[in-house]
């Protein structure tokens, strides 16, 4: 299994940019988790809209679902084209109906699922401190390979219990320390690096990252709490789980 990072900016996309949007493989399973402002268009660097099977939103904040109406739309005109075969499946928070789109997208609720599977893949979540709806989403293949994702959130001291199976934290990091505690519903880079330590991942990646102050700075915040690798996200850059 290996995850491709398409969008890690904060809030709104940076020039030619996206939000959040993270493409996970696991042999012929392709699977979007979020499908933030700008993410299908990088997304199509990398495969074929065509080629997605699913997309799983962690909430309805437009930096994490902007395009999504979007995705709907090539879904329908790649089925008209028979480009595609199947509907393309998208897991989310709240209803259903919001997520289906006529017979071309599948919309599905994490409403009262303790887990659901995309092809190879099996997805849990874990509800996040947010300013709304928010959760975090664990990722597994068939051989136990396993990340989390966390979306957006504050600190709570039960995310690192729900990443303890995980070799790989996709983490929030969305303020520096000297900011720690002013953006409700947010963690800093520190904080990530808590969550990556007491959790025992393997690898730490920063992510959703501001459009201010020096980046880099938030891997050395992390790495006074976490003694693992920690990795600035990058556009395009793979990673193996
Ligand atoms: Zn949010
Ligand atoms: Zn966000």
């Amino acid at each position: 299994m290996n995850v491709t990072i398409i969008g890690c900016d904060g809030a709104y996309p940076r020039v030619n940019g996206a939000t959040s949007a993270y493409l996970v493989q696991d042999n012929e399973t392709k699977v979007l988790l979020d499908c933030g402002s700008g993410s299908i268009s990088r997304l199509q660097n990398h495969i074929e809209l065509k080629e997605l099977d699913g997309i799983v939103i962690s909430h309805y904040h437009a930096d994490h679902y902007a395009d999504l109406e979007c995705m709907q739309f090539a879904t329908m005109l790649d089925t008209f084209e028979k480009k595609r075969e199947n509907p393309l499946v998208i897991y989310g928070p709240g209803e259903e109906q919001m997520l289906t789109y006529k017979n071309f997208c599948k919309g599905n609720t994490f409403k009262g699922k303790e887990s659901f599977t995309i092809g190879s893949l099996t997805f849990e979540t874990k509800l996040n401190k947010h300013g709304i709806e928010a959760y975090s989403i664990k990722v597994t293949n068939e051989d136990g390979e396993c990340l989390v994702y966390t979306g957006d959130t504050g600190y709570y001291d039960e995310l690192p219990v729900f990443c303890e199976e995980a070799s790989l934290l996709i983490a929030e990091s969305s303020c520096y320390e000297y900011e720690r505690g002013k953006l409700a519903g947010h963690m800093t880079g520190g904080e990530a690096g808590i969550v990556a330590e007491k959790s025992g991942v393997n690898t730490l990646i920063l992510t959703h990252l501001p459009h201010y102050g020096d980046v880099e700075k938030m891997v050395d915040e992390a790495k006074q709490f976490f003694n693992g690798e920690v990795i600035l996200a990058r556009y395009d850059s793979c990673i193996e789980v």
